[in-house]
């Protein structure tokens, strides 16, 4: 499918090869579109921006099966230290009782012994974890944005079977033909850029503006962006430090009277890097040295010695809480990430949040370009995605007054206070707390409570299922991974229960219907929509003869069995039991039918007594197999 190089036709021209890029590039080559990225940089990204990978993003990681290096190379963020001046917010515990309490809540310590002397500086005052127990099956990891980017890059070019990138290429301006618009089938953007000394014109059915806070794809369609105008100071340095503070290898949130810091511990085991905030910075940004982030850094510790034996990498970057008045124009050039929203990078949300832009939009774009749903579908991006941002400049705004001591001293926050708002922050900062509006995508009708510990609008959590064919222990979301299809996830109950096993047969025989109106005669019914049977009760007593077809259908050219989509909430040889059906809420005597979306966001919850709703409910976005051209 994908067009010559000499081509300037395109269906989809993403402007910027940064997180976001990249992101929708991975979903566009997994479709087969004929796309391209356009970057100015000369050649991959070198050393990074951005650190904090968020569990979210290693779930993303792991649907597209790419978070092995990320896993083996990051460092894995655990806990959270808390330090702040010693007496300059009442962190000093007056009574030497209180002072000795061990706050046991959720595993914080206070760290000062009663009795012990008062020392000018930074003390510690709490230990949490980085991120709620049980939030997620994956990590926060910390990992070099450049090597996120890279890991990427190696995914795209080997499912695209070709280097997908275009270095040294300056998009100057994009502009739209609105009467075109009208005209699924038209190239109407066009695209001009400087490539080889040259100026070229190129034209595309759609562009994504991945290019950053800068954008000229935003400037071009004379968007603004809104919000704050005041602009936060932030020098970032990844150093080596020779020192005797003992949360080095933590990540540490440092509040002193010389200003606020945060440590990040990098990948390999004495680089570490440090985010200092500059607040009032009287003059401009491009005149702070490196040796004035030394000076303050040197000053935030006291009294712990810091000598910065080497520094790898430093910055000095200005941000606004701002964001794009629009993100599309005519629902044919999109912006994502920093291009429609900016924010410090306290809460560590910038590459995350600018990823996960690129992986909502991407299959979208592929699923309208592959005719397989209507272009009203990329109207949802929008509203999603424009939510998020919204949200995110919300928390930013809050999570930045935390931070400031003049704000804390004015409301009386405690350290206590700061902690508890800090954790209370965790599921938001992990990307686990998102939820997108009721849409054609995101259904609130039929009986959710057959799940009900599942949210519709959130992304599917994952539990340990056992696959009955091989008993092996796999995390579910393993059994729905990021290729374009739909899943449905039957939970039938205990099939060795006559009732059970009926229910089951007439939920086939439905799905079956619905496989038919969806998936065009040749087609593999599982590109389209995956089908799932998560059984409960003994794995070893279930027979795979006795399991409908629509579940284990014959697939590939060869056309064999497919024995991978059936599984059992049981008990497992090696790695205990998930306890699937108690995680999701679902009673096994009752069962439920989860709707998963290709970027594993809970689609619709219903009853398996009303799986015959399905055909309405895909029918608002998806095309009929008939109508469906590639
Ligand atoms: C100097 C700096 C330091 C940062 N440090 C941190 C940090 O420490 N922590 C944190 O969380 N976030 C940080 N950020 C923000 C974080 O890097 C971004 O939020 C994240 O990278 C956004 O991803 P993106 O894909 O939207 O844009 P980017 O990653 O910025 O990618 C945009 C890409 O577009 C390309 N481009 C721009 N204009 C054009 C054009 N006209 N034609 C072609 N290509 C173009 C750029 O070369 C770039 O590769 C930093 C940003 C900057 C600029």
């Amino acid at each position: 499918m994908l067009q010559p190089e000499s081509s300037t036709d395109y269906d989809v021209l993403i402007v910027g090869g940064g997180s976001a890029g990249l992101c929708s590039g991975i979903w566009l080559a997994r479709c087969g579109i004929n796309f391209k990225i356009l970057e100015r940089r000369d050649g991959p990204m070198q050393h990074g921006q951005a650190d904090g990978v968020q569990c979210r993003t290693v779930e993303v990681f792991e649907s597209f099966g790419i978070e092995g290096p990320l896993l083996r190379e990051a460092y894995h963020v655990l806990e959270l230290a808390f330090w702040a001046h010693s007496d300059g917010i009442g962190l000093d515990e007056p009574d030497a009782a209180a002072a000795a309490r061990v706050d046991g809540g959720d595993g914080g310590v206070v760290s000062k012994k009663a009795g012990e002397q008062k020392t000018e500086g930074i003390a510690k005052t709490h230990y949490a974890p980085d991120t709620e127990p049980g939030i997620s099956h994956m990590p926060h990891v910390i990992l070099n944005q450049a090597r996120v980017n890279s890991i990427m890059t190696e995914e795209m070019t080997r499912t695209a079977g070709r280097d997908m990138i275009e270095y040294g290429v300056e998009v100057l301006d994009v502009s739209v033909d609105q009467e075109q618009a009208e005209d699924p089938g038209a190239y109407c953007v066009s695209v001009t850029a400087k490539m080889d000394g040259a100026t070229k014109h190129l034209r595309a059915k759609y562009v994504i503006g991945c290019d950053g806070a800068h954008s000229i794809v935003r400037k071009s369609l004379g968007f603004q962006m809104i919000g704050d105008s005041h602009d936060a100071v932030w020098g970032v340095m990844d150093v080596y430090p020779r020192t005797n503070f003992p949360d080095i290898r933590k990540k540490a949130l440092i509040n002193s009277e010389a200003g606020n810091l945060i440590i990040i511990p990098r990948e390999g085991d004495y680089l570490a890097r440090f985010y200092i905030e500059l607040p009032n910075y009287a003059g401009a940004a491009a005149d702070i040295t490196l040796a004035d982030l030394h000076e303050k850094v040197w000053r935030i510790f006291r009294p712990y010695e810091m000598d910065i034996a080497d520094t790898t990498w430093w910055s000095v970057y200005v941000i606004g809480q701002r964001r794009a008045d629009h993100f599309t124009a005519a629902h044919r050039v999109f912006l994502t990430g920093d291009a429609c929203h900016t924010h410090s990078p306290k809460a560590g949300q910038g590459m995350n949040v600018s990823l996960q832009d690129g992986y909502n939009l991407g299959w979208k774009l592929g699923a309208v370009l592959r005719g397989r749903a209507a272009p009203g579908l990329l109207a949802t991006y929008v509203s999603e995605r424009q939510k998020v941002a919204a949200e995110l400049i919300e928390f930013d705004r809050y999570f930045t007054r935390l931070f400031s001591t003049a704000y804390r001293t004015e409301h009386g926050i405690t350290p206590e206070h700061f902690r508890e708002q800090i954790v209370r922050s965790g599921r938001y900062i992990s990307g686990q707390a998102l939820k997108y509006d009721e849409s054609a995508i995101v259904c609130l009708g039929g009986a959710r409570d057959s799940a009900k510990r599942l949210e519709v609008g959130m992304r599917f959590p994952s539990a340990q299922v056992v696959r009955v064919c091989d008993a092996k222990a796999m995390q579910l979301v393993r059994a729905i991974p990021s290729d374009s299809s739909w899943h449905i996830v039957v939970f039938a109950g205990d099939i060795r229960d006559v009732e059970a096993s009926a229910r089951l047969d007439q939920v086939s025989h439905e799905l079956s219907s619905i496989l038919r109106e969806f998936v065009p005669k040749g087609t593999e019914a599982d590109s389209i929509l995956h089908v799932v049977l998560v059984l409960s009760g003994r794995r070893t007593e279930i027979e795979m003869q006795h399991i409908p077809e629509v579940f284990t259908p014959m697939t590939g050219r060869l056309k064999l069995k497919c024995l991978l989509n059936v599984f059992s909430d049981d008990q497992s040889y090696n790695s205990g039991h998930g306890h699937a059906y108690e995680s999701y809420g679902i009673e096994p005597k009752v069962g439920a039918l989860v709707v998963i979306r290709p970027d594993q966001y809970v689609s619709k919850v219903c009853g398996l007594g009303e799986v015959g709703q399905l055909g309405s409910f895909f029918a608002g976005f998806m095309k009929r197999a008939a109508d469906q051209y590639i």
